[in-house]
C-alpha cells in the first residue's frame, strides 16, 4: 500500500545532541535486532517502521548480523528504504555494525580492518545504500590492535561509506583509548552504544563519566531489558513473548527476585500514570548524557506505547529513590 509520511511527524518528538558533535538523535530510536528478519512477517515490521517515522523517529539501528538469518534485517530495511522511505533518505540516521560472527573463516568476525571493511560493503549492498550515517565496531577485539579497528572505522569515513563512527559495549578504559586514537585520526567518535536499563546499570560505574569527558554521545540499548521491564512476565510466560522463543532472553533472567523487582517498579509506574515500559524508557533518559533510548518493538501497539514515554519524563527525587531501591544489578 502507498505510504505518505505524516506531515506532523516532527511536532511531538524531542531531539537530543549526541555528545559534543553536530548531530541530534531522537530521544527514542528503533533497533532492528529482532522482529525484522527473514523469519518475521515483513508487513508487520514495515508497519512499525512507517509508524516510527510518522512519530519523529529518525534513527534506525541495524547490524550486519541482525535477522535471523544474519543479514536479513538489513535486506528488509533496504526494501523499505527503496519504497516507503525513498524520498526521505536525508531525514534518516541509519547505523550498522560489524564485530560478531558473520561469515565463515578468519575474516568474518571480530575487529580486523579486513573484516570491518568487507562487512560494511556487504551491509551497504543489502540495504541498497551508498553510505550509512553511523558505522560501529560492535565489540572489542582483544586480539587486534585497537589502532587497526579504529583505523578501519576512520577508513570507512574517508571512503565516504560512513558519515560518523561509533563503538559498542567497550569498557570505560577501552573507550578512552578508542576516543584518543579516533581523535588523532581526525574522525571523532560520535557515539557509544551500551546496554542500560533499571536492571542493568553497569554504565554508571565509569562509562558515562568517560563519555562526558571525551564528548561522546550515548545510545542505550535494551532499555526494557528485552521486555522484562513490562508486566508481561508477571503472570506466567506468554507464548508470543521473547522469552518463550528460546533466544536471547534467557529463562534464568526471569528469576523470582527479578520478577519481584519488576512488580515493585510497576507500582511506581502506575502511580506516575504510565506503563512500566514507559517509565523504563523515561528513566534511562533522566541522565542528560544519555542521548537516546534504543528500543525494540514487535508490533505497532508496542511501539506506540513506548513512544508515549515522552509524555512524562520528569521524576521526583522520591520516585528516583524508590526506583533505586528496586533497580539494582
Ligand atoms: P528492548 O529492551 O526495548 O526490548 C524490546 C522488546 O520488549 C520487544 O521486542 C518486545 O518483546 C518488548 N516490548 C517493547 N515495547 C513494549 C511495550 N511497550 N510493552 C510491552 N512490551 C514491549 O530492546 P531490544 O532488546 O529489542 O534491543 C533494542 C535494540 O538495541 C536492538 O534492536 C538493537 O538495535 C540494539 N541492541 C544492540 C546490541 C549491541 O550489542 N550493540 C545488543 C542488543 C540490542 P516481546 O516480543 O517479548 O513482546
Amino acid at each position: 500500500s502507498l505510504y505518505r509520511a505524516d506531515p506532523a511527524r516532527y511536532t511531538a518528538m524531542t531531539y537530543r545532541r549526541s555528545g559534543r558533535s553536530g548531530l541530534d538523535l531522537p530521544a527514542i530510536s528503533l533497533g532492528l535486532w529482532q522482529n525484522f528478519g527473514g523469519t518475521d512477517v515483513f508487513e508487520t515490521g514495515r508497519a512499525v517502521l512507517r509508524r516510527a517515522f510518522d512519530r519523529g523517529v529518525t534513527h534506525f539501528d541495524l547490524a550486519n548480523n541482525y535477522g535471523p538469518p544474519p543479514g536479513s534485517a538489513e535486506e528488509n530495511f533496504g526494501r523499505v528504504l527503496a519504497t516507503d522511505f525513498k524520498a526521505h533518505r536525508d531525514e534518516l540516521i541509519v547505523s550498522t555494525k560489524a564485530g560478531y560472527d558473520m561469515w565463515p573463516g578468519p575474516y568474518g568476525s571480530w575487529g580486523s580492518r579486513k573484516y570491518l571493511t568487507a562487512s560494511l560493503d556487504q551491509s551497504l549492498t543489502r540495504m541498497g545504500l551508498d553510505y550509512v550515517d553511523i558505522f560501529y565496531s560492535h565489540r572489542v577485539d582483544p586480539r587486534t590492535p585497537l589502532e587497526e579497528t579504529m583505523g578501519a572505522l576512520d577508513h570507512a569515513v574517508r571512503q565516504g561509506k560512513a558519515l560518523y563512527v561509533g563503538i559498542s559495549s567497550y569498557s570505560p578504559e577501552m573507550t578512552r583509548r578508542a576516543a584518543a586514537i579516533l581523535k588523532e585520526l581526525g574522525t571523532p567518535c560520535l557515539i557509544h552504544q551500551p546496554s542500560y536499563s533499571m536492571l542493568n546499570r553497569w554504565i554508571e560505574g565509569g562509562l558515562l563519566d568517560a563519555l562526558e569527558e571525551t564528548g561522546i554521545g550515548c545510545i542505550a540499548f535494551s532499555p526494557l531489558a528485552q521486555g522484562m521491564l513490562t508486566t508481561k512476565y508477571l503472570n506466567g510466560q506468554p507464548t508470543d513473548a521473547r522469552a518463550a522463543k528460546g533466544g536471547t532472553l534467557k529463562a534464568h533472567f526471569l528469576s523470582p527476585e527479578n520478577l519481584e523487582r519488576v512488580r515493585a517498579l510497576d507500582a511506581v509506574a502506575k502511580r506516575r500514570g504510565q506503563t512500566l515500559a514507559q517509565m523504563a524508557i523515561a528513566w534511562v533518559l533522566r541522565d542528560p548524557r544519555v542521548t537516546s533510548a534504543l528500543i525494540g518493538a514487535r508490533n505497532v501497539e508496542q511501539l506506540d506505547n513506548s513512544l508515549d514515554a515522552l509524555k512524562n519524563t520528569a521524576f521526583t527525587p522520591e520516585e528516583l529513590a524508590e526506583i533505586d531501591r528496586h533497580a539494582v544489578d
